[in-house]
């Protein structure tokens, strides 16, 4: 399963602006925090889940009828029962972990303060509490300059604003996804190739080599 590096590959429709992933991501579930955790296997991440009792693949598609996104979960490891619930649940808690991100960060650009601290190499960074993906070193003439809190504050919000964006559209097409989850255990025999929406029996493609959109059939890229 997940032990080899994968590459995931994205595509977008050119016509529609609809944009899926592969079936190279991969998924396990996290028992302690009771949710699931996608992510591409890098060198970073390759031991990710190893301790995972539930751990599979991810890929997407788009269900026509419905006009919502299809997140495909195929469980290929699994020592525990009730995994397709597990799961579900999982990924509820999942979703939930990226709107508490981005009410976090609303909080943060709502009230922004900010410290000047040194690094061990002697040079100033800006620090905001609670958006550690901010950064901004500051030179010499940079603190000496009067203007220069207004430059702090000017590229905080620039890049709080698309961070939160940034979430956002994950977040929502989390939400707005359906969900089909497959314990490979329970299944005899299942193609990936083509899969039934839950919600409306639509027949999918998950496979694009054909390169068709399945919303407008027009190409992807
Ligand atoms: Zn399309
Ligand atoms: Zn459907």
């Amino acid at each position: 399963m997940c032990d080899n590096m994968v590459s995931v590959t994205e595509y977008k429709c050119t016509n529609c602006g609809l944009n899926f992933y592969d079936d190279g991501r991969c998924f396990y579930y996290d028992e302690e925090l009771n949710q699931t955790v996608d992510f591409i296997i890098t060198f970073i991440t390759a031991n990710w889940g190893s301790e995972s009792k539930i751990k599979g693949k991810v890929s997407e598609t788009y269900c026509s009828e419905c006009k919502k996104y299809l997140k495909v979960y195929v469980i290929e490891e699994c020592n525990i029962s009730d995994s397709c619930n597990i799961v579900r649940e999982g990924i509820k808690n999942y979703i939930k972990k990226y709107q508490r991100k981005i009410d976090e960060l609303k909080q943060i650009r709502q009230n922004p303060n900010y410290s000047i601290e040194k690094n061990e190499f002697g040079s100033s960074y800006v620090v905001i509490p609670g958006y550690d993906e901010f950064y901004l070193y500051l030179s010499d003439s940079d603190l000496n300059n009067e203007k220069t809190a207004e430059y702090i504050l000017a590229k905080f919000y620039r890049d709080i604003g698309e961070s939160i964006k940034h979430y956002e559209e994950i977040y929502y097409k989390y939400v707005n996804s359906i969900y089909l989850i497959i314990d490979k255990s329970d299944a005899e025999s299942y193609s990936l190739e083509k899969v039934c929406c839950p919600d409306c029996g639509n027949e999918i493609n998950t496979k694009f080599d054909e390169l068709k959109c399945p919303n407008c059939e027009s190409l992807l890229r």
